[in-house]
Order: C-alpha cells, then sequence, then structure tokens
C-alpha cells in the first residue's frame, strides 16, 4: 500500500515559515516529499537551506500579513497549491485594563483576520477547480485557555479554532480538509519574553506533564498527517501538541 503520509509533489504554502514553527513545519513537509511556497516579511534563507537538504524547493513571497492587502498579488504568485498553513503570528502583552486598540487590532488582524482571508482566498480556487485540498490553522492552548495579559491574543486563537470548525462544516463535503494545530509552550522568538521570567518559566514547566518546552520539531509529524492523505477523514478538528499541557 502506498505510504498514507506520502506528499511527494504536492505544493504547501507556509506563513512565516523564515524561523519557529513556521521553518519546522515547512522542513516536515518537505522531507515528506512537499515543495514550500514561503510567504512572510522576512527572507526564509535558513528554511530554504532545509528544504533543499530535504530535496525539495522552497519558493519565497514577500508580504507583510498584517493586512489583506498582499493576498491577491500572493495567490497569483504562488501559482496552484494543495496545502495551506496559516502560521504567521504575533502576541502582544499588556494588562488588560491597559491594553491598547492598536495591539488588540494588529493581534486580530495578522492572526484571524489575514488567516481567514488566505483560507478563503485558497479554497476559492479549489472550488472553482472542483478539487480539494487542505488547510491547516496554527492555533494555541489560549485557543482553550484564557492566558494572562494576552487578551487579543486569546481572542484571536479562541477565534481561530472557532473558524476552524466553521469552514470544515462549510467545505468537508467539497474535500477541503480544515483542522487545526494547537501547540504547546514552544521554544521560539515567541515565547521568548515568556521564558525570560523565571517564575512563569518555573510555572510553566512544572505544568507540562512531558517535564520539557516543546521544541519546534515536535510539531511536524502532525503537520505530515493534517497535510496528507492520512487524515481525509478528519475536519474542524483541533489537535494539541502540548507534551500533555491540556490533560493536567
Ligand atoms: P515566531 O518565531 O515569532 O514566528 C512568527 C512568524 O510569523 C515569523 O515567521 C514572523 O515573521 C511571522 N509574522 C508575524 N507577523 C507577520 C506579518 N505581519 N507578516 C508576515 N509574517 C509575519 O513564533 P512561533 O512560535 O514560531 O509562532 C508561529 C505560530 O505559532 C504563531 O501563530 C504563534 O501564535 C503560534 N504558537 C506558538 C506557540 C509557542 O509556544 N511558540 C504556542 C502556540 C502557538 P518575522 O520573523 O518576519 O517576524
Amino acid at each position: 500500500m502506498a505510504n498514507p503520509f506520502d506528499l511527494t509533489d504536492r505544493v504547501a504554502l507556509v506563513t512565516g515559515a523564515n524561523t519557529g514553527l513556521g521553518q519546522a513545519i515547512a522542513v516536515g513537509l518537505a522531507q515528506a516529499g512537499a515543495d514550500i511556497v514561503a510567504v512572510g516579511r522576512s527572507a526564509p534563507n535558513e528554511t530554504r537551506a532545509k528544504v533543499a537538504a530535504a530535496g525539495r524547493k522552497l519558493t519565497a513571497i514577500a508580504a507583510d500579513l498584517g493586512s489583506t492587502e498582499p493576498i491577491d498579488r500572493i495567490m497569483a504568485d504562488a501559482g496552484p497549491i494543495d496545502i495551506l498553513v496559516n502560521n504567521a503570528g504575533i502576541i502582544r502583552r499588556a494588562d488588560s485594563a491597559e491594553f491598547s486598540e492598536a495591539d488588540w487590532d494588529a493581534v486580530m488582524d495578522t492572526n484571524l483576520k489575514v488567516a481567514f482571508f488566505l483560507s478563503q482566498a485558497v479554497a476559492k480556487g479549489w472550488i472553482a477547480q472542483g478539487r480539494g485540498g487542505k488547510i491547516i490553522q496554527v492555533a494555541s492552548m489560549l485557543s482553550f485557555q484564557g492566558g494572562l495579559r494576552v487578551p487579543s491574543y486569546t481572542a484571536s486563537k479562541s477565534g481561530l479554532a472557532g473558524l476552524t470548525k466553521a469552514l470544515a462544516n462549510e467545505w468537508a463535503h467539497l474535500g477541503i480538509n480544515v483542522n487545526a494545530i494547537a501547540p504547546g509552550y514552544f521554544v521560539t522568538n515567541n515565547t521568548e519574553a515568556l521564558r525570560a521570567d523565571e517564575t512563569r518559566s518555573r510555572q510553566i514547566l512544572e505544568r507540562i506533564p512531558a517535564g520539557r518546552w516543546g521544541t519546534p520539531d515536535d510539531l511536524a509529524g502532525v503537520a505530515v498527517f493534517l497535510a496528507s492523505r492520512a487524515s481525509d477523514y478528519m475536519h474542524g478538528a483541533v489537535v494539541a501538541v502540548d507534551g500533555g499541557w491540556l490533560a493536567r
């Protein structure tokens, strides 16, 4: 039987693939056989080298995903794609009593609004061609929990979990799988401030049954699974990859 996780010659558009979780996801998909279209504001040079080492090609599209403005250009430049990974995301920290409108809007626009309209643009193309595809949203523990001092991040990631289910309901019968990965606490730029705070960092670690923070390559297997034929009957799932955090 053919390998159900094989992605040979599929094309995956991954946002924010230059670093962190997006890079690990792009490299994991490439190791399973996919070519990568990396969309983001920083050049994905390191990721390109890792994708090349896996024997696959990376095409870079420079775009600021803080607004929907570049989406038409991204779609035109990307060409046909089979997999969309909405990974690019930001976090802003401040007490909710003092939280600014600018920090609310920036996070909601990048993490939720652009993820929706990119999903829409990609799905529209698939629907017009009468074919299916795979959409993977990168959610968070704060798709399930409230968090501390990150109200717009929590709202955006809880919204993304809801959106995953909403889009699955509309598009599952068209052969479009929409699912989400909810990473626990991973060592990336996103968690730098958290890890620098000794007390918070210790409290977080104490609650992780696996006894360690996640490293980006811990996510690759789930991304390959959700991008491949192996997950064809999965729709609207928000899959936690959290070292057991939610089990506590
Ligand atoms: P990261 O290292 O900060 O990476 C974030 C990525 O998003 C970078 O590639 C960044 O590009 C890109 N990005 C942000 N704003 C952008 C914009 N306006 N236009 C284009 N690209 C933009 O953090 P990460 O941890 O890998 O985060 C990846 C995703 O995982 C995010 O959605 C995050 O919320 C989610 N997540 C992370 C954790 C964790 O523990 N690390 C946990 C749960 C969920 P630049 O490098 O150019 O800034």
